[in-house]
């Protein structure tokens, strides 16, 4: 008989430590499904972060390193560079990567660093007791915001991927969710291309998934999914913001191989 769907190879046979109704474990198994339909099984490495995806290596049936909180493209990037031939992704929170990892995945991108990075964004450190995240949208009540966020008090969401996206080393850049089965087609889409973009040699690779936190936020499963939708989807719109494999990205490749400037023609001033 024809199996037509199984566990992947790279995800490991155990239970996960999520919460019912959290997406962590839809985007693990979405990342191993790219790995094995990409082959790249013996010389994946993951490095995983500090927040409630602490326990990825225990999931992947992978090399992994733990890197301290928010420092995971650093560590990243010293694997990288030791073993160029070596296909490294870290796995990160938006408590891990936009607060206190902000300079790290900032300078990765930067450099350019042949990393692919999956950002899961659920606008609030669920680890820790649900405290508002850099990610929490306006409004939104966190054990830290009761009233609910405000912008004179705590600030704006940040929107790290299309911050990214505007640095000349990042090839790849999307936002995703996975609260419907369209959407974790598109999911898998992005994870595929984000890891191409470190296989072409082209940059670094980022893919952010909103992703649900029903026991953060307060809601059961089904209602957390739709809150993702509806509130979070507005703030944080879905979309590719950069693929320098695409033919419409001639601007991203003029700026990394600019065209040599016409005999005497100063491109500088003096
Ligand atoms: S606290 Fe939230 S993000 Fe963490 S495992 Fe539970 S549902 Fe998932």
């Amino acid at each position: 008989m024809e199996q037509v769907a199984g566990r992947p190879r790279v995800l490991l046979d155990v239970p996960m430590h999520y919460c019912p109704g959290c997406t962590h474990g839809i985007v693990h198994r979405l990342v191993a499904e790219v790995i094995d339909e990409l082959d790249l099984r013996e010389r994946t490495v993951g490095v995983a972060s500090v927040g409630c995806s602490v326990f990825a290596y225990a999931y992947f049936d992978l090399d992994f390193q733990q890197a301290a909180h928010g420092r995971a493209p650093a560590v990243a990037t010293g694997i990288k560079r030791v073993r160029p031939d070596l296909v490294v992704f870290t796995y990160q929170g938006d408590g891990d990567l936009a607060a206190i990892g902000t300079a790290e995945i900032v300078h990765a991108a930067a450099r350019g660093e042949r990393l692919t990075v999956i950002f899961v964004n659920n606008a609030l450190y669920g680890m820790t007791g649900g405290q508002m995240a850099p990610t929490s949208p306006a409004g939104m009540r966190t054990t830290t915001t009761p009233e609910g966020r405000q912008a004179r008090a705590h600030g704006y969401p940040l929107r790290m991927t299309e911050m990214l996206a505007g640095l000349d080393g990042v090839a790849y850049a999307a936002r995703v969710a996975v609260t419907s089965v369209a959407g974790v087609v598109r999911a898998k889409k992005a994870i595929r291309a984000a890891f191409q973009a470190q296989l072409d040699d082209r940059g670094l690779g980022i893919v952010e998934v909103l992703s649900t936190c029903p026991v953060g936020w307060g809601l059961d499963p089904v209602d957390a999914l739709r809150w993702c939708e509806t509130q979070l989807i507005p703030v944080f719109p879905l979309g590719v913001f950069k693929d320098t494999a695409s033919v419409d990205h001639a601007p991203a490749r003029a700026r990394r191989h600019p065209a040599p400037a016409p005999a005497g023609v100063r491109t500088r001033a003096p």
